[in-house]
């Protein structure tokens, strides 16, 4: 009795009457303390002398509640207080207690011992159970703590901007990720990748705001470019060199496939014979190869002129994102492009209109080394988040979590 009575001591407006013990559930008993001056729960105004009606607020609070425990209890926390009238809001009104806040139903250490429980790798359900309280309570709880914790929109400064698209689910649902390049955070989440998406963000922004972006860097996504020279135009436009590397990787992975097809069939070639591996090999980064590895790999792709070929392309491109003065990308990139353009691969020939037509933009990058590198890391951050089980049937719920934890 004593021991549950001195974990309610610090309360100075609330008085410990008694606690009783049964099916596994602490009831403990406690007073409004007269000597303390009542004040009304919703407004905070001071009662008066007069007191209404008697209540009992019924408070959950830390209790050893798990269903792995054997020795788990419950703690229930009955509070008996006067109602009175508040000359303020005209009401009937409860006074407030210090214990918790007004209409929630746990106490407020109940409240932070999950708060502080909940992070990117906990899942709600988790919570819930050994706290004891139900998911859909943990799930506003978390919200409201959300949103008092994150800095206004209207707080932020970006000088560069880097916008990214991330797949939402499987398939063909997308979201457009802004992020604060120089701090590594995320500024903003939309449904979509489309030029309306990315123009969302900008008219949040207020006009001191959007002066002060500086340089805004992307994929080589035509509706993104579009929403920016429209709505920022006084923005230097990179088209992000990491991204370019990617769409580069990705038509050199198309061509091989092709190329790996017309062979098939022949099931001439020794490389046929491990194939998946010399497949995982051929896609790797040759930095990533053994010796070994990288030699055997050449051996069997010099059997083939096409893909041997098609390999020494892909080792050109490797490292251009990472180039660092502006004169060695323009050469770099200058050779990539005519490689392609006179190679016999169709695909290669199509990514590098693609590049032609961002040129310029692409060369910014470099000038002013901003590329979206940084930017990936948080994306996959997020992916990991949503293997974590935090799904998202509700997109500003997902929203607020990514921008809150990742
Ligand atoms: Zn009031």
């Amino acid at each position: 009795m004593e021991s549950i009575a001195y974990l309610y001591k610090d309360f100075n407006d609330l008085v410990f009457v008694k606690s009783t013990f049964e099916n596994n559930t602490y009831t403990v008993y406690l007073r409004f303390n007269k000597r303390v001056k009542a004040v009304c729960s919703e407004c905070g105004n001071p009662f008066g002398k007069k007191a209404h009606s008697k209540h009992t607020r019924t408070l959950q609070d830390i209790s050893t509640h798990s269903a792995q425990n054997a020795f788990a209890y419950k703690v229930i926390v009955k509070v008996d207080m006067h109602k009175y009238k508040c000359t303020q809001c005209g009401q009937i009104r409860t006074p407030a207690i210090s214990m918790a806040q007004k209409g929630n139903r746990y106490t407020n250490r109940l409240r932070s011992m999950a708060i502080e429980h909940l992070d990117a790798q906990t899942t709600i359900k988790k919570v819930a159970s050994f706290t004891g309280i139900s998911e859909s309570t943990i799930n506003r709880m978390e919200m409201e703590h959300i949103q008092a914790s994150l800095p206004p929109p209207q707080e932020a400064k970006p000088r560069i901007i880097a916008v990214d698209e991330i797949a939402i689910r499987k398939g063909r649902k997308y979201a457009t990720v802004v992020y604060d390049w120089e701090s590594g955070t995320i500024l903003w989440m939309v449904k979509g990748h489309d030029s309306e998406a990315l123009e969302t963000y900008i008219h949040t922004l207020t006009d001191e705001q959007k002066a002060g972006i500086e340089i805004v860097s992307m994929d080589m996504w035509r509706p993104y470019h579009h929403a920016v020279e429209k709505l920022l135009p006084h923005a230097k436009i990179i088209a992000d060199p990491f991204h370019v590397s990617k769409a580069i990787y990705k038509s050199v992975e198309e061509q091989r496939k092709i190329e790996f097809e017309t062979i098939q069939k022949e099931e001439r070639l020794n490389f046929l014979e491990q194939r998946k591996k010399q497949i995982g090999m051929f896609k790797k980064n040759p930095d990533n190869l053994e010796p070994d590895q990288y030699d055997s790999l050449t051996e069997d792709l010099k059997k083939n002129e096409s893909l041997y070929k098609l390999y020494i392309l892909k080792e050109r491109v490797h490292g251009l994102w990472k180039i660092k003065t502006l004169d060695q990308a323009k050469t770099t990139l200058h050779q990539i492009v005519l490689d392609f353009i006179q190679s016999p691969f169709e695909k290669l020939q199509k990514v590098c209109k693609t590049i032609m037509g961002y040129y310029d933009k692409i060369l910014n990058g470099f000038e002013y080394q901003v590329n979206n590198g940084k930017a990936e890391g948080i994306n996959n951050k997020i992916k990991v988040f949503k293997r974590k089980g935090y799904g998202y049937p509700n997109f500003e719920k997902f929203k607020a979590r990514v921008m809150f934890y990742v």
